[in-house]
């Protein structure tokens, strides 16, 4: 089929990349050209494990085009996929002004009938706006359906995720149109299921913010592991166990972050607000996930008593492994403090960098070398749990002022830990000292 995709970020792309390895005929659109340019020589303008190599043969296919003009990206499509942001505004509500922008945008170029695919993760009444925005804006003897296909992919594993998804949710109340959606979907060879277009909008919130309430329930059970001499690690395998409960999602740390679960989970506390309900129990979420990060912080400073002017390691920056993505990472908020409390750090992370750089600027000293950053500090964090800090050969602590770490997302058994000479804290887990 011939398919546009507009919005070229961590969804649009990879839908577009994989939608052309099936086998169709996919434009994406965006309306930043510098990426556009980069993208059109097989260039990923984000990181992503592997989809550089299948852009480039999708491209060398002849099956995947990059455009920064809607208008040819619109005229001759019989599906369109939208996959812009949706990103917070100051209410925690998601702004919905590129949603609308889009929205005009292929209603004005249409030249034939079309389905509209909502990716993008919207509120609920979000799709049957957009469809009365394009009824508003088309030519009348064209024919648009609008369609819910919510996004369930994980920044990090992407393109695994494309192909191997445990559903694909698609949302409409036209028949037809579902079928068509399906259609195009079924050489992914993953379980569709089919329903009205507001409970689709509303699986995608309900899911992200029940993974959200896992995550700040391990957390909060972690807080209590410490006070009561408990291994949090130890309780969650233990609970994992039961396939009721699930072992996913339930590794303590220092909170979620991500372009994803901070917003939605507002989101959706602000969508039950505007039909009087006060959702207190993803309130109380959001509060735990944002008091998480300073348990690091408060463990510095209660060994070091002061950080003024002491040089603090920071391993991992992104909000999780295997991704390049800042936003709202915890790691922002950790630094911040850091920083407040006149601290020198010296911040580790083997891909994120640079977009790292674009928000924390001259702040923060940036390598790229683990060994570099520990040397003679003061007290190593760790942040993110990459496989290069998992791995890291301890030795190379004790090239620190004094081998103090402090672990935010418990990368390290305890076991291995008691034979190292390293003052070693993480969440919910006995510290060794
Ligand atoms: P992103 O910010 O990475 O990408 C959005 C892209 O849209 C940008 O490249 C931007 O230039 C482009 N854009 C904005 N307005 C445009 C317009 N008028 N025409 C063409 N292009 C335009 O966003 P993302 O992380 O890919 O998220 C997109 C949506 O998918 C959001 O609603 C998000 O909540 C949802 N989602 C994201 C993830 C994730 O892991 N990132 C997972 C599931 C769902």
């Amino acid at each position: 089929m011939k398919i546009s995709v507009v919005g070229t970020g961590y969804v649009g792309l990879v839908t577009g990349v994989t939608l052309s390895d099936i086998g169709h005929t996919v434009t994406c659109i965006d309306i930043d050209n510098e990426k556009i340019q980069k993208m059109k020589k097989g260039i990923s303008p984000i990181y992503e494990p592997g989809l550089d190599e299948l852009m480039s043969k999708n491209i060398k296919n002849k099956r995947l085009y990059f455009t920064n003009d809607s208008s040819e990206g619109f005229r001759e499509q019989e599906v369109i996929y939208i996959a812009v942001g949706t990103p917070e505004a100051d209410n925690g509500s998601a702004d919905l002004e590129f949603i609308e922008k889009v929205a005009i945008d292929i209603a004005k170029n249409l030249k034939k009938d079309a389905i509209v695919v909502t990716k993008s993760t919207v509120p609920v009444g979000t799709n049957e706006k957009i469809q009365e925005l394009i009824n508003l804006n088309k030519d009348s003897a064209i024919k648009v359906e609008v369609v819910s296909n919510p996004e369930f992919l994980k920044e990090g594993s992407a393109i695994n995720d494309s192909f191997n998804g445990e559903r694909i949710v698609v949302g409409s109340n036209s028949i037809r149109a579902a079928k068509v959606i399906e259609k195009i979907n079924e050489p992914f060879n993953i379980p569709v299921f089919k329903t009205d277009i507001r409970s689709a909008e509303m699986i995608k919130y309900a899911s992200n913010a029940f993974l959200a309430t896992k995550i700040s329930y391990i957390n909060e059970v972690a807080n209590i592991c410490s006070r009561v001499g408990a291994n949090v690690e130890d309780v969650s395998n233990g609970m994992g166990l039961d396939s009721r409960i699930g072992s996913e999602f339930l590794n303590a740390g220092i909170g979620y972050g991500g372009s994803c679960f901070p917003k939605d989970t507002k989101a959706l506390i602000h969508l039950a607000g505007l039909h009087n309900n006060n959702f207190d129990l993803l309130r109380e979420v959001v509060k735990v996930n944002n008091n998480q990060q300073s348990i690091i912080v408060d463990k510095l400073i209660d060994r070091l008593s002061s950080i003024n002017g002491k040089k603090i390691a920071v391993l991992g920056l992104s909000f999780k492994p295997n991704t390049d993505d800042m936003r709202d990472a915890p790691s922002l908020k950790v630094i911040e403090t850091l920083l407040k409390y006149n601290a020198n750090v010296i911040a580790y992370d083997p891909i994120a960098i640079n977009n790292a750089k674009k928000v924390l600027k001259h702040k923060v000293l940036f390598t790229e070398s683990i060994e570099e950053a520990i040397d003679k500090s003061d007290a190593t964090l760790i942040l993110t749990e990459w496989n290069e800090v998992k791995n890291i050969d301890l030795k190379l602590f004790s090239k620190m002022n004094y081998p103090l770490v402090i672990d935010g997302r418990n990368c390290f058994d305890l076991e291995k830990m008691r034979y190292e000479n390293i003052e070693y804290h993480s969440i919910g887990r006995p510290p060794i000292m």
